[in-house]
């Protein structure tokens, strides 16, 4: 078993749907109320399924997802977290200067939803593959 890359993920289902109810719920049209939604993907080493994790949701252009519930017998695969603010507005759709940075600590693919399309930062996989903790690897 491997760890899954980003188009993988990207491709996956649980993740889809994830990432299109996450975009949802961050009310991109109410611009009094938009705010950043997301969480962690994870999978069970044993089964190899996929399953994700909301966290808390975020601000207009913060989201928290340094410490990811440790599931028993799953690691953390990748996370992903929406962009909600237009970027006709000007906004940034893909990964800001922080995303960047906590990615690259994080050493797992981010997937980011913003209104044109997903995008990613971080590694294309999980560092290490499924060695390390139930967390970040
Ligand atoms: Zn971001």
């Amino acid at each position: 078993m491997k760890a899954p890359t980003f188009a993988e993920l990207m491709n996956h289902p649980t993740v889809m749907r994830a990432l299109e109810q996450a975009w949802g719920d961050s009310l991109p049209s109410d611009p009094a109320h938009r705010h950043e939604v997301g969480g962690w993907i994870y999978m069970n080493v044993a089964t190899g399924e996929i399953t994700v994790e909301r966290a808390p949701s975020g601000t207009q252009a913060f989201l928290d997802l340094n410490n990811p519930p440790h599931l028993i017998g799953s690691i953390v695969v990748g996370i992903f977290h929406t962009h909600p603010n237009p970027t006709d507005e000007g906004w940034e759709p893909g990964p800001s200067e922080t995303d960047r940075r906590t990615d690259a600590l994080h050493g797992v693919p981010d997937l980011i939803r913003a209104d044109n399309g997903v995008y990613v930062s971080g590694p294309d996989c999980r560092e290490g593959g499924l060695q390390g903790g139930p967390g970040y690897p």
